[in-house]
């Protein structure tokens, strides 16, 4: 049984040339995509994704920086995608994160950390309905 996670390529990721290299990693490793697109969250769409957040010290600037300039939506399928895809992403502090794991290889920083990955299978449902239509997922 196959299953979704949902995937950003967050804006320092954009910023900073890495769409080819992550997406390249990602498929390589077994993922098939199901959605893609280029897109920018407005701050209200930010605010929106990252709720579970808004009493954490860092929301405002987690918010500032999703909605600063362009991202990557997908949606990934594969056996086992949330957890794969959260070992495949890395811990969410780069200097925490293992050899090889594209936050290692492409983030930033705790805040700029280059993907999204989510955190269960009911958030992975949501968070794909939230940037895709029915007719935008394959
Ligand atoms: P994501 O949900 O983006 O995949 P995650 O599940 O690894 O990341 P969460 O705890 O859900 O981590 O935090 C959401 C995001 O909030 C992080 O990816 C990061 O961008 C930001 N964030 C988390 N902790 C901090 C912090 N201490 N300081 C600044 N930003 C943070
Ligand atoms: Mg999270």
């Amino acid at each position: 049984m196959t299953s979704i996670t949902l995937m950003m390529i967050k804006p320092d990721a954009v910023e900073n040339g890495y769409i080819g290299k992550i997406i390249e990693k990602v498929t390589s490793s077994g993922f098939k995509i199901r959605a893609l697109k280029l897109t920018q969250l407005s701050k209200q769409d930010a605010e929106r994704f990252y709720h579970v957040h808004k009493e954490r010290s860092f929301y405002p600037e987690l918010v500032n920086f999703m909605s600063r300039s362009p991202i990557v939506a997908a949606v990934l399928e594969k056996k086992n995608a949330v957890n794969d895809f959260r070992n495949l992403i890395g811990s969410t502090n780069p200097l925490e994160a293992d050899e090889g794991t594209i936050r290692k290889l492409y983030a930033t920083s705790i805040g700029e950390n280059a993907v999204h990955g989510s955190d269960s299978d009911k958030n992975a449902e949501i968070e794909a309905s939230f940037h895709f239509s029915g007719r935008e997922q394959f």
